[in-house]
């Protein structure tokens, strides 16, 4: 379908642990972990930007969050504290074109981040 690599791993072509899936989303353990606990959620749909979601396609937003919901509840992260972070564009280092809410948490999370 694309090269995306996030859409490869939605379509199973690239393996990837997954700690949450449904019909729109899916959260899966970051290859290259930067905490003791790093995932990453996605939508299924692809779009490279949060400001690339067309207006009339704002559910996409409710259920990735819906599926940071759910992996937090279900890794008990909420007593431990955790951190979302989007990325994009050169400027902030995103690699993969493709949204994506990470969850770090796990170790104290310095503020600002660099
Ligand atoms: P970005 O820098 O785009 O915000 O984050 C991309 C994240 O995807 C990085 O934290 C990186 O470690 C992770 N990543 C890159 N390739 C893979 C992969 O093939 N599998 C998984 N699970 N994570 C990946
Ligand atoms: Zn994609």
């Amino acid at each position: 379908m694309n090269d995306c690599l996030f859409c490869k791993i939605i379509n199973g072509e690239i393996p990837a642990n997954k700690v949450y899936e449904d019909d729109h989303a899916v959260v899966f353990t970051d290859i290259n972990p930067k905490a003791p606990i790093h995932l990453l959620a996605i939508p299924k749909e692809h779009y490279s930007g949060v400001h690339e979601v067309p207006h009339d396609r704002m559910e996409l937003f409710q259920h990735v969050f819906f599926a940071v919901n759910q992996a937090v509840r279900q890794e008990g992260l909420a007593e431990k504290g955790y951190r979302l972070v989007v990325n994009f564009g050169d400027s902030s280092g995103q690699a993969v074109p493709h949204i994506h809410i990470h969850i770090l948490s796990g170790r104290e999370l310095t503020w600002p981040p660099g």
